[in-house]
């Protein structure tokens, strides 16, 4: 089964998360737990968890079709000692909301060295990090998104995932995101059937798609190779639509939340449209 849908509002509380995605008829759907440009939120309260459920379960939505993304501001591989102490309790934060919703997965951004460590003992201390949270938590699996490579942010290549994914000592409760608009920007051709093949191919050497956890679906406004990070609505970009063909009819990409973060939530609903055609076209043979 594709589960296809997007990273929608959870305004007014996370509750509303699974009715914005049902009104776009998304089988998926990301959201933030808390605002991701701050640092502190008010805890989750009983009712807001209660009404989260209820309306998952009224909409038809499981956790594995539910993607949580955590803020931006969380850095687990900060070079600096108080600074890194302050991410992984935020990062610990948004694992234990996501086990009080009954989510099975967070999704997040690796880290960045800043140009004060090597790239390897930045990874080291993501790795370390994620350690750290999953020994304070219970069931939820820490989803590491691959990046476009901006600034000195690491995650670029499928080794930098690789390399973490080693250090993780409960290999169980650790995976994968692929956004197709990073992977593009960092230099992995996305653009024919040919190309996407052998960047998956890689994907599965160098990662392996058991630890495949999620999917950020996009299109990309900056070129192959170009490093930076800006999203376009499907078919609008550079990227074009053959990946998008590609993930929808292959088996590798069932099961998993795959959501869209393109710039236009207006036509969501069309976008998901037209991604479920490409997979009935497949499911019909
Ligand atoms: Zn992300
Ligand atoms: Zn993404």
């Amino acid at each position: 089964m594709k589960y296809i849908g997007a990273h929608v509002s959870a305004s007014g509380g996370v509750e509303n998360a699974p009715l914005n995605a049902a009104k776009i008829g998304a089988n998926a759907f990301a959201l933030f737990t808390k605002n991701q440009r701050q640092w502190v939120a008010k805890p989750l309260t009983d009712e807001s968890i209660a009404a989260f459920k209820a309306n998952c379960a009224e909409q038809g939505f499981e956790p594995q079709q539910i993607l949580p993304h955590d803020s931006y501001l969380i850095n687990l591989g900060h070079p600096e000692a108080e600074k890194l102490e302050k991410s992984r309790a935020a990062f610990l934060d948004e694992m234990k909301r996501c086990e009080q919703l009954g989510l099975d997965r967070l999704n997040f951004h690796p880290g960045s060295h800043l140009k004060q460590v090597s790239e390897s003992e930045c990874l080291a201390t993501i790795a370390e990090s994620i350690n750290w949270a999953l020994d304070r938590t219970e069931g939820v699996i820490a989803v590491i998104e691959n990046t476009a490579g901006q600034g000195s942010n690491l995650g670029f290549r499928f080794e930098h995932l690789a390399e973490i994914i080693d250090q993780v000592d409960d290999k169980s409760r650790v995976g994968v995101c692929i956004d197709t608009c990073h992977g593009f920007a960092a230099g992995y051709d996305l653009l024919t059937a040919e190309s996407c093949a052998a960047v998956f191919a890689e994907l599965e050497r160098v990662v392996g798609f058991t630890y495949l956890k999620g999917m950020h679906l996009n299109d990309s406004k900056k070129g192959l190779g170009s490093r930076v990070d800006r999203h376009h609505s499907l078919g609008q970009g550079v990227l074009g639509l053959e990946v998008f063909k590609y993930i929808m009819t292959d088996d590798r990409f069932n099961d998993i939340p795959m959501v869209l973060e393109t710039i236009d939530e207006h036509i969501w609903d069309e976008e998901i449209k037209l991604l479920r055609s490409y997979a009935a076209k497949e499911e019909n043979g």
